[in-house]
């Protein structure tokens, strides 16, 4: 091909960074600057021009939909299939190796990985079973020390502990965690990574072979790799392989998780001399966008620095709506979305995005109420609602019978007689003589009653059958990808989850049976990695699957998701909603600069998903989580130049008012009234000479006030 077209549409920065001769290059550039489009043309580059075969380049993108989308660009651009190119996330990427590598990674074959959830209740169970309080032991704290722990590439045994009682009944805990995970052959998501890196670390032949095999290896979003993460990269490169990243210091948005944007500087001390490249023209949001998101992250103070312009025309102001509840806000972005429609976009065009994921069941409402169809991404995934979750666990045991999670959650599913007193007595056999739950229950014969170990028996056949079963369909037809689609729809059935899910008495039957139906079809396209079983692939993925794809068509359908998971993505027209103290900014980062400047961050990145129209909205009264609440608008809309925003709604966004720092009487404020007494304020309109006020009084009345009269009297 010709090699000159893959730089004809660039301009020069950007093609000194597809062009770089050989050594390690850092693209540091804010959003929109063409980041991700110099990476998938990088490879492209080098294919065609030093006519390197496929399987020398190793990509990491940030989700699995981003991989996809980057892989299908590069087989347009240089119009052949770019089969064997590994490209994937950190999680996939990792995981795949240890398939490759599993017996020297000291890991059963077959093993499975353990998501969040599951993870959860084998925690549960480990607390209750040490006899310590579960509600000095949430599952969800102990979770976050593992992942603190291994993502900062420390394995667990190596946590120094000291001999405070806490301290002792961590590390008991974890140790229990350990021995479950190994002899369950369980790999949390953390571990794919440190295990691999330490595979790496330790044996040398292995990371020689891959040094040899992958001539390059690039990472996009580079700005929200965590410590494991970047120490993998390390490894895996050794000497040898220089590595492409590029990323944005001003979208780092995962500090929480243990990003580390310190990772910059490592690199660059690392890979040593790195070329640094700087793009610095935004072809993607129109200029008054633009300027707005640039004056409002010129706020922040841990800034590496850069400029960021557009040719652009200045194109529209910036919308901004006030709304009087949630509803109201819906409601609002609804009529946007169908007026946008009217003027000639497409449903497809917006997004809403939102800091919290409860926050789309109203906008889920009222799409549905209009018959206007929407997708949610992320929020409750496909693969973990429940009836999903079961099927992959009968998969699951009929894989590997180890897997004490799987096991846990379908012994008794559907009902078959084995209740908690038989699970108990397994759990202690299990953990006496060291065994999993399976085996447990295949000896179970001598301690049981005659009715539990008839329910055993039988479910220890069920799975010996459905094992037998799943295995010949399997290899009747090959690894032809329908097979396993065959292979699961049999299990559903055979299984007895079909009719469970069939009765009458649940309303969500219908929508149960529909997801199933998905799961079959998944399988029946699902395409594995060559050196993998499709079965074992497809658990791999269900588990690694980043809430990023769902089932369901996506054309037409305007799009919810969390800024978060907006990331790296563009629309012409989004809708940022929810700002409000407290909600974004969130309550759980206001009272540091660092979280404070991470909240900022993500606002940024939110403006910057724009092409054409910006809308924001905050609602002055929100139901959320069950509870009412009333907020101030977020301090983050002061911060934007006014003359880039319109403003919509009844109400207006006045500093004197608003501004979080004034101290003027806000939304749900409690008051004193002379007469009326004390009350909370609900509700105001107009300002200034004008501004009326809302109050519940105690003794049961709701008046409105005209501020300037009732002189109320904030109390604390
Ligand atoms: P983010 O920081 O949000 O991840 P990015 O830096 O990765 O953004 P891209 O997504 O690669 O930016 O590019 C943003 C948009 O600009 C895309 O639509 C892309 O096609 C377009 N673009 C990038 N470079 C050019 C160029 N030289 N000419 C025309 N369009 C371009
Ligand atoms: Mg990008």
């Amino acid at each position: 091909m010709d090699c000159e077209l893959l730089l004809d549409d660039l301009n020069d920065a950007q093609r000194e960074a597809v062009t770089a001769p050989d050594g390690a290059v850092l693209v540091l550039a804010g959003a929109g600057s063409g980041k991700t489009r110099v990476l998938t043309r990088r490879i492209a580059w080098v294919m065609a021009t030093d006519d390197l075969p496929p399987e020398r380049v190793l990509a990491v993108t940030f989700t699995n939909k981003a991989a996809a989308e980057m892989r299908s660009r590069l087989e347009r651009l240089l119009g052949r299939p770019a089969g064997p190119l590994w490209i994937g996330t950190f999680h996939g990427l990792t995981h795949r190796l240890l398939r490759i590598h599993t017996e020297a990674a000291r890991l059963p074959a077959g093993f499975q990985i353990l998501d969040s959830d599951d993870q959860a209740r084998l925690l549960r169970r480990i607390v209750r079973e040490l006899g310590y309080d579960e509600k000095r032991w949430p599952a969800r704290q102990i979770a976050n020390i593992i992942y603190r722990t291994k993502d900062e590439g420390h394995k667990l045994g190596e946590l120094e502990h000291g001999n405070a009682p806490y301290e002792r009944d961590l590390a008991h805990i974890l140790a229990a965690y350990e021995k479950t995970c190994e002899r369950a052959g369980l790999v949390d998501f953390s571990e794919l990574l440190l295990r691999t890196t330490r595979l790496l670390l330790e044996q040398p032949d292995i990371a020689a072979h891959y040094q040899a095999r992958f001539r390059h290896l690039l990472v996009d979003e580079f700005q929200d790799t965590n410590t494991i993460q970047y120490l993998w990269l390390r490894a895996l490169a050794g000497k040898t392989i220089q590595p492409f990243v590029v990323g944005d210091d001003d979208q780092s948005i995962y500090g929480w998780r243990g990003a580390r944007i310190e990772n910059v500087q490592r690199l660059q001390h690392d890979f040593a001399p790195v070329r640094v490249v700087r793009l610095e023209q935004n072809y993607r949001s129109s200029g008054n966008i633009l300027n707005a998101a640039n004056a409002l992250i010129a706020k922040n103070s841990e800034r590496l620095g850069k400029t960021l312009w557009t040719a652009g025309a200045p194109g529209a102001p910036i919308e901004l709506y006030a709304a009087s509840d949630d509803r109201d806000e819906a409601a609002h972005a609804v009529a946007r979305i169908e007026r946008w429609v009217h003027e000639g976009g497409s449903n497809e065009d917006a997004v809403i995005l939102y800091r919290a994921n409860a926050q789309s069941r109203v906008f889920e409402e009222t799409f549905m109420a209009r018959g206007i169809p929407y997708r949610v991404y992320g929020g409750l995934r496909f693969f973990e609602r429940a009836e999903i979750k079961d099927t992959l666990a009968y998969l699951r045991l009929v894989t590997r019978r180890e897997d004490d999670a799987a096991f846990e959650r379908i012994v008794n599913l559907p009902a078959r007689g084995i209740g908690a007193r038989t699970l108990e007595t397994l759990r202690a056999t299990a953990r006496q003589e060291n065994i999993s739950l399976w085996q447990a229950a295949v000896r179970a014969n001598t301690v049981l009653g005659t009715r539990a170990n008839h329910a055993l028996a039988g479910f220890i056949e069920l799975i010996e059958r459905l094992s037998a079963g799943v295995t010949s369909r399997l290899a009747d037809t090959g690894a032809t990808p329908g097979a396993l689609g065959e292979a699961i729809e049999y299990m559903i059935t055979a299984s007895g989850l079909d009719a469970h899910y069939r009765r009458p008495d649940d309303e969500q039957a219908e929508s149960r049976l529909e997801n199933l139906a998905e799961l079959v079809s998944a399988a029946s396209e699902f395409i594995a990695e060559p050196e993998l079983s499709p079965l074992t692939a497809f658990l791999a993925q269900a588990a690694l699957e980043a809430g990023d794809t769902q089932a369901g068509d996506e054309s037409n359908a305007v799009k919810l998701m969390t800024l978060h998971a907006a990331k790296g993505l563009e629309f012409p027209l989004v809708l940022i909603t929810g700002l409000e103290e407290g909600l974004f900014p969130h309550q759980k980062s206001i009272d540091t600069p660092r979280g404070l400047e991470e909240e900022r961050r993500l606002f940024y990145v939110g403006m910057t998903r724009t092409r054409a129209q910006l809308v924001l909205s905050y609602a002055e009264q929100r139901r959320l989580h069950g509870q009412l609440h009333y907020a101030r608008p977020s301090r983050f809309l002061l911060e934007l130049p006014p003359e880039a925003i319109t403003q919509a709604g009844p109400r207006r966004l006045s500093p004197g008012v608003s501004n979080p720092a004034s101290p003027a009487i806000r939304l749900g404020r409690r008051v004193r009234h002379r007469s009326f007494g004390e009350g909370v304020v609900l509700e105001q309109q107009g300002n200034g000479a004008h501004l009326r006020i809302k109050v519940a009084f105690e003794n049961g009345g709701t008046k409105w006030l005209v501020a300037a009269l009732a002189r109320l009297e904030p109390i604390a």
